[in-house]
């Protein structure tokens, strides 16, 4: 609640929170499951935020969709077919991370074609970096922002990056989203925690709410600079 609070204020429009978390190890934090969906939705409530929020099971789907106004299909899963299929069906927004074992922009580009396939037109891409070459101590993921207007020649659909997981270090997602603006992207999706030590998740990428907001406030001379409105 303080995080959206924050982010509400700061001007943001969309709260993403992980209900169902997709982890690496078994025994790391696994998400709050539906009372995470709650919390979400009373964020929303309160401050105004929409939410996006991540499915990892084909079974959860219509759960998901009843409090999400945004479906994550996270790195993970880009390539799960059943996954992309079975949110290609409703009616909720998805956004499609580039990731899986063949992160290429063309699957990428073919994952969100399963979505469109089924009937769902809501499709959003987003960027979030490739599993980086060896530097592991100086950046989590290798964020491709060339992708951004390579997808753009190549589909109407919005474009989206998160530097956050681009990068895994807080010290690079300031300058990084500043480097999606300028190359076109549509949005950006940053990670915001108001004690990132104490993060069950991801605290070496999250930005405390002022060092989001100072950025918040930077951001509208890059789009500009890339001939953008917000
Ligand atoms: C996330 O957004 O929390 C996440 C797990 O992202 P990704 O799928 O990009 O790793
Ligand atoms: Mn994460």
């Amino acid at each position: 609640m303080e995080t959206a609070e924050a982010e509400a204020a700061a001007g943001a429009t969309v709260l993403r929170g992980g209900a169902f978390k997709p982890r690496t190890s078994p025994y790391d934090f696994q998400g709050h499951g539906e009372d995470g969906l709650k919390m979400l939705a009373e964020a929303r409530d309160r401050f105004g935020l929409a939410i996006v929020t991540e499915v990892v099971d084909p079974h959860d789907v219509e759960l998901v969709s009843r409090y999400a106004d945004l479906l994550q299909i996270g790195a993970r899963n880009m390539q799960n077919y059943v996954l992309l299929r079975e949110v290609g069906r409703g009616q909720t927004p998805v956004m499609v991370k580039r990731g899986g074992m063949y992160p290429t922009i063309e699957n990428w580009l073919l994952a969100a074609e399963y979505v469109l396939q089924g009937g769902n037109r809501q499709v959003i891409l987003c960027e979030r970096g490739l599993p980086a070459t060896g530097d592991s101590a100086l950046r989590r993921n290798l964020l491709d922002l060339t992708a951004v207007p390579i997808a753009r020649e190549l589909t109407h659909l919005p474009i989206m990056v998160d530097p956050s997981h681009g990068t895994g270090r807080q010290s690079l997602v300031s300058i990084m989203s500043k480097g999606a603006v300028a190359v076109g992207a549509d949005g950006l999706i940053i990670e915001v925690h108001p004690h990132p030590d104490q993060a069950w998740s991801d605290g070496a990428q999250s930005l405390r709410p002022e060092v989001f907001s100072k950025l918040m406030k930077e951001l509208p001379t890059m789009v500009s600079a890339a001939g953008r409105t917000i």
